[in-house]
Protein backbone atom coordinates (compact mmCIF):
# COMPACT_ATOMS: atom_id res chain seq x y z
CA UNK A 1 0.00 0.00 0.00
CA UNK A 2 1.29 3.29 -1.21
CA UNK A 3 2.52 5.19 1.72
CA UNK A 4 0.15 8.47 1.23
CA UNK A 5 -2.75 6.24 1.28
CA UNK A 6 -2.08 4.43 4.49
CA UNK A 7 -4.25 7.16 6.23
CA UNK A 8 -7.55 6.56 3.82
CA UNK A 9 -7.89 3.20 5.89
CA UNK A 10 -8.99 5.57 9.01
CA UNK A 11 -10.34 8.88 7.49
CA UNK A 12 -13.51 9.92 7.43
CA UNK A 13 -13.51 12.51 4.30
CA UNK A 14 -10.97 10.79 1.80
CA UNK A 15 -10.57 12.37 -1.10
CA UNK A 16 -12.78 10.15 -3.71
CA UNK A 17 -9.81 9.39 -5.98
CA UNK A 18 -7.20 8.70 -3.34
CA UNK A 19 -10.04 5.72 -1.97
CA UNK A 20 -10.68 4.14 -5.09
CA UNK A 21 -6.81 3.75 -5.38
CA UNK A 22 -6.89 2.80 -2.16
CA UNK A 23 -9.65 -0.18 -2.81
CA UNK A 24 -7.55 -1.07 -5.28
CA UNK A 25 -4.15 -1.40 -3.69
CA UNK A 26 -6.14 -3.21 -0.94
CA UNK A 27 -6.95 -5.55 -3.39
CA UNK A 28 -3.60 -6.03 -5.34
CA UNK A 29 -1.75 -6.70 -2.39
CA UNK A 30 -4.04 -9.56 -1.48
CA UNK A 31 -3.28 -11.27 -5.10
CA UNK A 32 0.33 -10.06 -5.54
CA UNK A 33 1.98 -13.14 -4.89
CA UNK A 34 -0.43 -15.15 -7.12
CA UNK A 35 0.83 -12.14 -9.98
CA UNK A 36 4.35 -12.69 -9.38
CA UNK A 37 3.75 -16.80 -10.31
CA UNK A 38 2.41 -15.68 -13.33
CA UNK A 39 5.94 -14.46 -14.18
CA UNK A 40 7.20 -17.99 -14.37
CA UNK A 41 6.51 -17.90 -17.65
CA UNK A 42 9.53 -16.42 -18.01
CA UNK A 43 12.00 -18.66 -16.92
CA UNK A 44 15.11 -16.40 -17.90
CA UNK A 45 13.73 -13.49 -15.52
CA UNK A 46 15.61 -13.06 -12.05
CA UNK A 47 13.15 -13.09 -9.23
CA UNK A 48 13.53 -9.09 -9.13
CA UNK A 49 13.08 -8.94 -12.91
CA UNK A 50 9.34 -10.80 -12.20
CA UNK A 51 9.12 -8.54 -8.95
CA UNK A 52 9.26 -5.55 -11.22
CA UNK A 53 7.09 -5.87 -13.89
CA UNK A 54 4.58 -7.32 -11.56
CA UNK A 55 4.75 -3.78 -10.11
CA UNK A 56 5.08 -2.15 -13.24
CA UNK A 57 1.64 -3.17 -14.32
CA UNK A 58 0.29 -2.45 -11.24
CA UNK A 59 1.36 1.05 -11.03
CA UNK A 60 -0.17 1.54 -15.03
CA UNK A 61 -3.69 0.03 -13.30
CA UNK A 62 -3.11 2.13 -10.60
CA UNK A 63 -2.81 5.73 -12.67
CA UNK A 64 -4.89 7.78 -15.33
CA UNK A 65 -4.33 7.77 -19.00
CA UNK A 66 -4.97 10.71 -19.95
CA UNK A 67 -7.46 13.79 -18.58
CA UNK A 68 -9.05 16.92 -19.98
CA UNK A 69 -10.56 19.96 -19.33
CA UNK A 70 -12.47 22.08 -21.12
CA UNK A 71 -14.08 25.51 -20.74
CA UNK A 72 -16.56 27.16 -23.30
CA UNK A 73 -18.90 29.99 -22.66
CA UNK A 74 -22.63 30.08 -23.50
CA UNK A 75 -25.40 32.29 -24.04
CA UNK A 76 -27.96 32.25 -20.84
CA UNK A 77 -31.42 33.18 -22.32
CA UNK A 78 -31.20 35.93 -20.17
CA UNK A 79 -28.70 37.42 -22.07
CA UNK A 80 -25.79 36.45 -19.23
CA UNK A 81 -22.45 34.88 -20.35
CA UNK A 82 -21.04 32.23 -17.96
CA UNK A 83 -17.90 30.23 -18.69
CA UNK A 84 -18.69 26.54 -18.40
CA UNK A 85 -16.34 24.00 -17.28
CA UNK A 86 -16.28 20.53 -18.23
CA UNK A 87 -14.11 17.15 -17.89
CA UNK A 88 -13.49 13.38 -19.09
CA UNK A 89 -10.43 10.85 -17.93
CA UNK A 90 -9.24 8.02 -19.63
CA UNK A 91 -8.55 5.41 -17.36
CA UNK A 92 -6.62 2.13 -19.04
CA UNK A 93 -6.51 2.77 -22.73
CA UNK A 94 -5.62 -1.29 -23.83
CA UNK A 95 -8.80 -2.05 -24.38
CA UNK A 96 -10.66 0.34 -26.94
CA UNK A 97 -13.42 1.95 -26.91
CA UNK A 98 -13.55 3.10 -23.13
CA UNK A 99 -17.00 2.98 -21.19
CA UNK A 100 -17.96 5.58 -19.09
CA UNK A 101 -20.90 7.90 -18.29
CA UNK A 102 -21.37 11.95 -18.45
CA UNK A 103 -22.04 13.54 -15.41
CA UNK A 104 -23.60 17.09 -14.32
CA UNK A 105 -22.93 18.18 -11.14
CA UNK A 106 -22.27 21.15 -8.84
CA UNK A 107 -19.11 18.46 -7.47
CA UNK A 108 -17.45 17.36 -10.57
CA UNK A 109 -13.56 17.86 -11.14
CA UNK A 110 -10.51 16.23 -12.64
CA UNK A 111 -10.01 14.36 -9.49
CA UNK A 112 -13.26 12.90 -9.55
CA UNK A 113 -14.04 12.09 -12.96
CA UNK A 114 -10.47 10.15 -12.89
CA UNK A 115 -11.37 8.32 -10.09
CA UNK A 116 -14.78 7.55 -11.91
CA UNK A 117 -12.94 6.17 -14.93
CA UNK A 118 -10.77 4.32 -12.87
CA UNK A 119 -13.97 2.39 -11.19
CA UNK A 120 -15.42 2.04 -14.92
CA UNK A 121 -11.97 -0.18 -15.62
CA UNK A 122 -12.25 -2.27 -12.96
CA UNK A 123 -16.18 -2.64 -13.65
CA UNK A 124 -15.95 -3.54 -16.88
CA UNK A 125 -13.22 -6.32 -16.12
CA UNK A 126 -15.04 -7.40 -13.28
CA UNK A 127 -18.59 -8.37 -15.81
CA UNK A 128 -16.23 -9.17 -18.72
CA UNK A 129 -17.12 -6.60 -20.62
CA UNK A 130 -13.92 -5.82 -23.23
CA UNK A 131 -14.13 -2.01 -22.53
CA UNK A 132 -10.99 0.34 -20.87
CA UNK A 133 -13.01 2.93 -18.40
CA UNK A 134 -13.79 7.00 -19.04
CA UNK A 135 -15.99 9.08 -17.36
CA UNK A 136 -16.95 12.68 -17.69
CA UNK A 137 -18.78 15.65 -16.49
CA UNK A 138 -19.53 19.10 -16.35
CA UNK A 139 -19.86 21.36 -13.50
CA UNK A 140 -23.45 22.65 -13.46
CA UNK A 141 -26.35 22.35 -11.74
CA UNK A 142 -28.49 21.22 -14.06
CA UNK A 143 -31.45 22.33 -12.25
CA UNK A 144 -30.54 26.21 -12.73
CA UNK A 145 -30.71 25.82 -16.73
CA UNK A 146 -33.38 26.21 -19.14
CA UNK A 147 -33.71 22.70 -21.27
CA UNK A 148 -32.39 25.05 -24.29
CA UNK A 149 -29.14 25.72 -21.99
CA UNK A 150 -28.88 22.57 -21.32
CA UNK A 151 -28.75 21.57 -25.07
CA UNK A 152 -26.08 24.35 -25.77
CA UNK A 153 -24.00 22.61 -23.05
CA UNK A 154 -23.96 18.93 -23.71
CA UNK A 155 -23.61 20.21 -27.67
CA UNK A 156 -20.71 22.56 -27.01
CA UNK A 157 -18.96 19.76 -24.41
CA UNK A 158 -18.97 17.15 -27.01
CA UNK A 159 -17.72 19.54 -29.54
CA UNK A 160 -14.88 20.02 -27.21
CA UNK A 161 -14.25 16.54 -26.69
CA UNK A 162 -14.39 15.58 -30.25
CA UNK A 163 -11.88 18.30 -31.22
CA UNK A 164 -9.74 16.75 -29.40
CA UNK A 165 -10.05 13.35 -29.77
CA UNK A 166 -11.10 12.13 -26.63
CA UNK A 167 -14.81 10.39 -27.71
CA UNK A 168 -15.85 8.69 -30.61
CA UNK A 169 -17.49 5.21 -31.84
CA UNK A 170 -13.86 3.42 -31.42
CA UNK A 171 -12.15 5.74 -28.91
CA UNK A 172 -14.37 6.43 -26.21
CA UNK A 173 -17.87 5.78 -25.77
CA UNK A 174 -20.34 7.92 -22.90
CA UNK A 175 -23.49 7.31 -21.50
CA UNK A 176 -26.23 8.84 -18.70
CA UNK A 177 -25.04 9.00 -15.33
CA UNK A 178 -25.95 11.39 -12.75
CA UNK A 179 -28.42 13.86 -13.63
CA UNK A 180 -28.46 12.81 -17.78
CA UNK A 181 -30.25 10.59 -19.98
CA UNK A 182 -31.53 9.79 -22.84
CA UNK A 183 -32.14 13.22 -23.90
CA UNK A 184 -28.55 14.30 -23.15
CA UNK A 185 -27.44 11.06 -25.37
CA UNK A 186 -29.56 11.86 -28.39
CA UNK A 187 -28.30 15.52 -28.46
CA UNK A 188 -24.78 14.27 -28.41
CA UNK A 189 -25.41 11.51 -31.19
CA UNK A 190 -27.23 14.50 -33.49
CA UNK A 191 -24.22 17.09 -32.68
CA UNK A 192 -21.60 14.14 -33.35
CA UNK A 193 -23.49 13.12 -36.67
CA UNK A 194 -23.95 16.62 -37.93
CA UNK A 195 -20.16 17.45 -37.78
CA UNK A 196 -17.29 14.66 -37.36
CA UNK A 197 -19.79 11.87 -37.91
CA UNK A 198 -21.34 12.71 -40.94
CA UNK A 199 -19.52 9.92 -42.93
CA UNK A 200 -19.66 7.52 -40.20
CA UNK A 201 -21.57 4.40 -40.38
CA UNK A 202 -21.46 3.85 -36.70
CA UNK A 203 -22.31 7.33 -35.66
CA UNK A 204 -24.96 6.07 -33.28
CA UNK A 205 -22.82 3.74 -31.37
CA UNK A 206 -20.65 7.52 -30.22
CA UNK A 207 -23.00 7.20 -26.92
CA UNK A 208 -25.25 5.01 -25.36
CA UNK A 209 -28.29 5.17 -23.29
CA UNK A 210 -29.84 6.76 -25.96
CA UNK A 211 -33.76 6.72 -26.53
CA UNK A 212 -35.22 3.44 -28.26
CA UNK A 213 -35.60 5.46 -31.89
CA UNK A 214 -32.41 7.54 -31.83
CA UNK A 215 -30.47 3.70 -32.14
CA UNK A 216 -30.70 2.81 -28.19
CA UNK A 217 -31.83 -0.34 -26.78
CA UNK A 218 -34.98 -1.87 -25.03
CA UNK A 219 -33.82 -2.42 -21.33
CA UNK A 220 -31.35 0.38 -21.31
CA UNK A 221 -32.92 2.92 -19.32
CA UNK A 222 -33.88 0.59 -16.30
CA UNK A 223 -30.89 -1.72 -16.87
CA UNK A 224 -28.38 0.02 -13.63
CA UNK A 225 -31.96 -0.34 -11.43
CA UNK A 226 -32.45 -4.12 -12.77
CA UNK A 227 -28.71 -5.01 -12.16
CA UNK A 228 -28.75 -4.14 -8.59
CA UNK A 229 -31.82 -6.29 -8.52
CA UNK A 230 -30.43 -9.02 -9.85
CA UNK A 231 -27.31 -9.00 -8.00
CA UNK A 232 -28.93 -8.75 -4.72
CA UNK A 233 -30.66 -11.79 -5.65
CA UNK A 234 -27.69 -13.82 -6.40
CA UNK A 235 -26.64 -13.26 -2.91
CA UNK A 236 -30.38 -13.83 -1.38
CA UNK A 237 -30.84 -16.93 -3.18
CA UNK A 238 -27.67 -18.60 -2.18
CA UNK A 239 -28.31 -20.20 0.79
CA UNK A 240 -24.40 -20.27 1.82
CA UNK A 241 -23.91 -16.75 1.88
CA UNK A 242 -27.35 -16.14 3.13
CA UNK A 243 -26.35 -18.38 6.24
CA UNK A 244 -23.93 -16.04 6.76
CA UNK A 245 -25.69 -13.53 7.72
CA UNK A 246 -28.57 -15.99 9.64
CA UNK A 247 -31.45 -15.18 6.80
CA UNK A 248 -33.45 -17.66 4.94
CA UNK A 249 -33.01 -17.28 1.27
CA UNK A 250 -35.12 -14.67 -0.83
CA UNK A 251 -36.76 -11.03 -1.09
CA UNK A 252 -40.13 -12.57 0.98
CA UNK A 253 -40.03 -9.79 4.13
CA UNK A 254 -37.01 -8.44 3.46
CA UNK A 255 -36.85 -4.41 4.53
CA UNK A 256 -35.14 -1.91 2.26
CA UNK A 257 -34.40 1.44 2.73
CA UNK A 258 -33.02 3.08 -0.69
CA UNK A 259 -31.03 6.45 -0.37
CA UNK A 260 -31.02 8.41 -3.91
CA UNK A 261 -34.22 8.13 -5.77
CA UNK A 262 -33.19 8.98 -9.04
CA UNK A 263 -33.26 6.56 -12.16
CA UNK A 264 -30.85 3.92 -10.43
CA UNK A 265 -32.76 3.86 -6.99
CA UNK A 266 -36.09 4.37 -8.63
CA UNK A 267 -36.03 1.07 -10.93
CA UNK A 268 -34.06 -1.07 -8.32
CA UNK A 269 -36.97 -0.57 -5.77
CA UNK A 270 -39.31 -1.31 -8.07
CA UNK A 271 -37.58 -4.67 -9.23
CA UNK A 272 -36.70 -6.06 -5.18
CA UNK A 273 -40.64 -4.91 -4.74
CA UNK A 274 -41.48 -6.72 -7.16
CA UNK A 275 -38.99 -9.84 -6.15
CA UNK A 276 -41.16 -9.33 -2.51
CA UNK A 277 -39.33 -7.27 -0.45
CA UNK A 278 -40.74 -3.99 1.26
CA UNK A 279 -39.59 -0.94 0.91
CA UNK A 280 -39.93 0.58 4.31
CA UNK A 281 -38.00 4.01 3.56
CA UNK A 282 -36.71 6.02 0.39
CA UNK A 283 -33.90 8.96 1.78
CA UNK A 284 -33.71 11.73 -0.91
CA UNK A 285 -31.05 14.87 -0.26
CA UNK A 286 -32.31 16.87 2.48
CA UNK A 287 -35.36 14.63 3.39
CA UNK A 288 -37.06 10.97 3.63
CA UNK A 289 -40.19 9.09 3.23
CA UNK A 290 -40.92 6.05 5.17
CA UNK A 291 -43.96 3.85 5.72
CA UNK A 292 -43.13 0.98 7.81
CA UNK A 293 -46.47 -1.24 5.84
CA UNK A 294 -44.31 -0.53 2.72
CA UNK A 295 -43.79 2.03 -0.21
CA UNK A 296 -46.03 1.62 -3.03
CA UNK A 297 -43.00 2.29 -5.48
CA UNK A 298 -45.13 2.25 -8.79
CA UNK A 299 -47.39 4.68 -7.06
CA UNK A 300 -44.29 6.89 -5.82
CA UNK A 301 -42.77 6.90 -8.79
CA UNK A 302 -46.41 8.35 -10.89
CA UNK A 303 -46.42 10.83 -8.39
CA UNK A 304 -42.80 11.61 -8.88
CA UNK A 305 -43.37 11.94 -12.93
CA UNK A 306 -46.25 13.90 -12.50
CA UNK A 307 -44.52 16.64 -9.51
CA UNK A 308 -41.45 16.49 -10.39
CA UNK A 309 -40.14 15.57 -6.95
CA UNK A 310 -41.47 13.03 -4.12
CA UNK A 311 -41.72 15.56 -1.85
CA UNK A 312 -45.69 16.09 -0.59
CA UNK A 313 -46.21 12.10 -1.43
CA UNK A 314 -49.06 11.80 0.71
CA UNK A 315 -49.13 8.27 1.44
CA UNK A 316 -45.93 7.62 2.96
CA UNK A 317 -44.23 9.72 6.49
CA UNK A 318 -41.95 12.87 5.48
CA UNK A 319 -39.40 12.61 7.91
CA UNK A 320 -35.83 14.45 8.49
CA UNK A 321 -34.17 11.58 10.02
CA UNK A 322 -31.32 10.25 8.38
CA UNK A 323 -32.67 6.55 7.12
CA UNK A 324 -29.33 5.41 6.26
CA UNK A 325 -29.12 4.48 10.08
CA UNK A 326 -32.53 3.65 10.30
CA UNK A 327 -33.99 0.24 11.45
CA UNK A 328 -34.07 -2.27 8.25
CA UNK A 329 -32.47 -5.42 6.61
CA UNK A 330 -31.37 -4.16 3.10
CA UNK A 331 -30.10 -0.62 2.64
CA UNK A 332 -29.31 0.29 -1.34
CA UNK A 333 -27.47 3.16 -1.69
CA UNK A 334 -28.17 4.61 -5.06
CA UNK A 335 -27.20 8.19 -5.23
CA UNK A 336 -23.46 8.85 -5.48
CA UNK A 337 -20.32 8.72 -3.62
CA UNK A 338 -18.86 8.68 0.10
CA UNK A 339 -22.65 8.42 1.87
CA UNK A 340 -21.37 5.84 4.01
CA UNK A 341 -18.66 6.93 6.28
CA UNK A 342 -16.75 6.17 9.54
CA UNK A 343 -19.53 8.58 11.29
CA UNK A 344 -22.53 6.54 10.17
CA UNK A 345 -21.64 3.42 9.59
CA UNK A 346 -21.25 2.11 12.91
CA UNK A 347 -25.37 3.19 13.84
CA UNK A 348 -25.77 1.64 10.12
CA UNK A 349 -28.44 -1.56 11.18
CA UNK A 350 -28.92 -3.15 7.56
CA UNK A 351 -26.87 -6.39 7.08
CA UNK A 352 -27.00 -6.53 3.51
CA UNK A 353 -25.72 -3.42 1.50
CA UNK A 354 -26.49 -3.24 -2.21
CA UNK A 355 -24.30 -0.27 -3.88
CA UNK A 356 -26.20 1.67 -6.83
CA UNK A 357 -23.98 4.09 -6.65
CA UNK A 358 -20.39 4.45 -7.61
CA UNK A 359 -18.09 4.44 -4.61
CA UNK A 360 -20.67 5.00 -1.92
CA UNK A 361 -18.66 3.84 0.96
CA UNK A 362 -15.41 4.39 2.28
CA UNK A 363 -12.77 2.93 3.29
CA UNK A 364 -13.10 3.81 6.78
CA UNK A 365 -16.53 3.04 6.93
CA UNK A 366 -16.45 -0.33 5.40
CA UNK A 367 -13.73 -1.78 7.62
CA UNK A 368 -16.46 -1.01 10.41
CA UNK A 369 -19.65 -2.48 8.51
CA UNK A 370 -17.33 -5.80 7.71
CA UNK A 371 -15.95 -6.08 11.12
CA UNK A 372 -20.04 -6.18 12.13
CA UNK A 373 -20.30 -8.98 9.65
CA UNK A 374 -22.65 -6.79 6.70
CA UNK A 375 -22.12 -8.34 3.61
CA UNK A 376 -21.57 -5.61 1.15
CA UNK A 377 -22.11 -6.20 -2.99
CA UNK A 378 -19.95 -3.78 -4.29
CA UNK A 379 -20.72 -1.05 -7.07
CA UNK A 380 -18.03 -2.86 -9.49
CA UNK A 381 -20.22 -5.49 -9.26
CA UNK A 382 -23.79 -4.22 -8.29
CA UNK A 383 -24.33 -1.33 -10.36
CA UNK A 384 -22.99 -3.25 -13.64
CA UNK A 385 -26.02 -3.81 -15.18
CA UNK A 386 -26.24 0.01 -16.62
CA UNK A 387 -22.81 -0.76 -19.14
CA UNK A 388 -23.61 -4.28 -19.60
CA UNK A 389 -26.67 -3.09 -21.48
CA UNK A 390 -24.86 -0.09 -22.81
CA UNK A 391 -22.16 -3.21 -24.07
CA UNK A 392 -25.21 -4.48 -25.71
CA UNK A 393 -26.79 -0.83 -27.03
CA UNK A 394 -23.29 -0.85 -28.74
CA UNK A 395 -23.26 -4.12 -29.94
CA UNK A 396 -26.30 -4.02 -32.13
CA UNK A 397 -25.39 -0.21 -33.24
CA UNK A 398 -22.30 -1.00 -34.75
CA UNK A 399 -24.18 -4.61 -35.82
CA UNK A 400 -27.01 -2.41 -37.82
CA UNK A 401 -29.50 -4.88 -36.15
CA UNK A 402 -31.74 -5.07 -33.17
CA UNK A 403 -31.43 -8.42 -31.14
CA UNK A 404 -33.88 -10.42 -32.27
CA UNK A 405 -34.97 -9.36 -35.63
CA UNK A 406 -33.04 -11.81 -37.57
CA UNK A 407 -33.64 -14.95 -35.43
CA UNK A 408 -36.19 -14.73 -32.59
CA UNK A 409 -39.34 -16.17 -34.61
CA UNK A 410 -36.94 -19.14 -35.82
CA UNK A 411 -36.03 -19.96 -32.54
CA UNK A 412 -39.20 -19.61 -31.17
CA UNK A 413 -40.62 -21.76 -33.93
CA UNK A 414 -37.50 -24.30 -33.86
CA UNK A 415 -38.70 -24.90 -30.10
CA UNK A 416 -42.64 -25.09 -30.74
CA UNK A 417 -42.32 -27.53 -34.43
CA UNK A 418 -39.27 -30.09 -31.64
CA UNK A 419 -42.36 -30.82 -29.29
CA UNK A 420 -45.11 -30.82 -32.51
CA UNK A 421 -42.58 -33.28 -33.98
CA UNK A 422 -42.05 -35.71 -30.61
CA UNK A 423 -45.83 -35.74 -29.73
CA UNK A 424 -46.95 -36.53 -33.86
CA UNK A 425 -44.15 -39.28 -33.40
CA UNK A 426 -45.36 -40.93 -30.17
CA UNK A 427 -49.01 -40.29 -31.28
CA UNK A 428 -48.08 -42.70 -34.53
CA UNK A 429 -46.40 -45.27 -32.44
CA UNK A 430 -48.76 -48.09 -31.74
CA UNK A 431 -49.09 -48.89 -28.03
CA UNK A 432 -47.33 -46.08 -26.93
CA UNK A 433 -48.20 -44.98 -23.50
CA UNK A 434 -46.20 -41.41 -22.98
CA UNK A 435 -48.36 -38.64 -22.53
CA UNK A 436 -48.41 -35.97 -24.96
CA UNK A 437 -44.71 -34.29 -24.34
CA UNK A 438 -45.03 -30.45 -22.88
CA UNK A 439 -42.39 -28.22 -22.55
CA UNK A 440 -40.85 -27.58 -18.79
CA UNK A 441 -40.17 -24.01 -17.65
CA UNK A 442 -36.96 -23.39 -19.23
CA UNK A 443 -38.06 -24.57 -22.13
CA UNK A 444 -40.93 -22.44 -22.38
CA UNK A 445 -38.64 -19.14 -21.33
CA UNK A 446 -36.33 -19.96 -24.47
CA UNK A 447 -39.60 -20.46 -26.64
CA UNK A 448 -41.26 -17.02 -25.84
CA UNK A 449 -37.98 -14.86 -25.35
CA UNK A 450 -38.55 -13.18 -28.72
CA UNK A 451 -38.69 -9.55 -27.69
CA UNK A 452 -35.48 -7.16 -27.79
CA UNK A 453 -36.86 -6.55 -23.95
CA UNK A 454 -36.43 -9.87 -22.79
CA UNK A 455 -33.31 -11.01 -25.17
CA UNK A 456 -31.57 -8.02 -23.31
CA UNK A 457 -32.87 -9.15 -19.33
CA UNK A 458 -31.94 -12.90 -20.35
CA UNK A 459 -28.03 -11.84 -21.47
CA UNK A 460 -27.96 -9.22 -18.54
CA UNK A 461 -28.70 -12.18 -16.44
CA UNK A 462 -26.05 -14.40 -17.79
CA UNK A 463 -23.39 -11.89 -17.61
CA UNK A 464 -24.64 -11.24 -13.68
CA UNK A 465 -24.82 -14.85 -13.23
CA UNK A 466 -20.72 -15.11 -14.74
CA UNK A 467 -19.45 -12.69 -12.93
CA UNK A 468 -21.39 -13.66 -9.29
CA UNK A 469 -19.37 -17.10 -9.81
CA UNK A 470 -16.33 -15.47 -10.13
CA UNK A 471 -16.89 -12.91 -7.20
CA UNK A 472 -17.78 -16.04 -5.07
CA UNK A 473 -14.68 -18.06 -5.84
CA UNK A 474 -12.02 -15.27 -5.39
CA UNK A 475 -13.39 -14.59 -1.64
CA UNK A 476 -13.03 -18.29 -1.11
CA UNK A 477 -9.60 -18.82 -2.67
CA UNK A 478 -8.20 -15.84 -0.85
CA UNK A 479 -10.56 -16.29 2.39
CA UNK A 480 -11.95 -13.01 2.23
CA UNK A 481 -14.85 -13.94 4.07
CA UNK A 482 -17.48 -11.06 4.19
CA UNK A 483 -15.28 -8.53 1.85
CA UNK A 484 -17.11 -8.67 -1.14
CA UNK A 485 -14.91 -5.69 -2.79
CA UNK A 486 -11.67 -7.00 -2.54
CA UNK A 487 -12.92 -10.03 -3.89
CA UNK A 488 -14.55 -8.00 -6.85
CA UNK A 489 -11.42 -5.82 -7.57
CA UNK A 490 -8.91 -8.89 -7.11
CA UNK A 491 -11.29 -10.74 -9.92
CA UNK A 492 -11.33 -7.68 -12.29
CA UNK A 493 -7.75 -6.85 -11.72
CA UNK A 494 -5.95 -10.15 -13.16
CA UNK A 495 -7.65 -9.86 -16.45
CA UNK A 496 -6.90 -6.25 -16.66
CA UNK A 497 -2.90 -7.31 -15.26
CA UNK A 498 -3.33 -10.11 -17.66
CA UNK A 499 -4.59 -8.15 -20.95
CA UNK A 500 -1.24 -5.30 -20.55
CA UNK A 501 1.10 -8.20 -19.13
CA UNK A 502 0.33 -9.60 -22.83
CA UNK A 503 -0.14 -6.35 -24.19
CA UNK A 504 3.78 -6.52 -23.62
CA UNK A 505 3.64 -3.62 -21.67
CA UNK A 506 5.53 -0.13 -22.88
CA UNK A 507 7.41 -2.24 -26.18
CA UNK A 508 6.82 -0.22 -29.19
N1 LIG B 1 -22.84 5.70 -15.81
C1 LIG B 1 -23.03 4.30 -15.73
C2 LIG B 1 -22.01 3.68 -14.80
O1 LIG B 1 -21.43 4.34 -13.98
C3 LIG B 1 -23.09 3.64 -17.08
C4 LIG B 1 -21.86 3.76 -17.93
C5 LIG B 1 -22.04 3.24 -19.34
O2 LIG B 1 -23.07 2.69 -19.65
O3 LIG B 1 -21.10 3.43 -20.11
O4 LIG B 1 -21.81 2.50 -14.81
Amino acid sequence: MPEHLKKIETDKDPEFSAMVLYYYHKAAQVMEKELLKEMDQYSHFKPEEKQARVSAILNLIGSTCTSLEVSFPVIKSDGTYEIITGYRAHHIRNRLPLKGGIRYAMDVDASEVKALASIMTFKCACVNLPYGGSKGGVRIDPTKYTVKELQTITRRYTMELLKKNMIGPAIDVPAPDVNTGPREMSWIVDQYTKTFGHKDINAAAIVTGKPVHVGGINGRHSATGRGVWKAGDLFLQDKEWMDLLGWKVGWKDKTVIVQGFGNVGSFAAQFVQEAGAKIIGIQEAGFALTNNDGIDIDDLIKFKNEKKTIKGYSKAKETTENLLTAQCDILMPCATQKVITNENAKDIKAKLILEGANGPTTPAGEKILLDKGVLIVPDLYCNAGGVTVSYFEYLKNINHVAYGKMTAKTTSQLVFEVINSINESLKQTEGCTIPEIVPNMGLRRIRDCTTEAEIVDSALQTVMESSVIGIKAIAHQFQLCNDLRTAAYIWAIFKIFRTLESSGISQQ
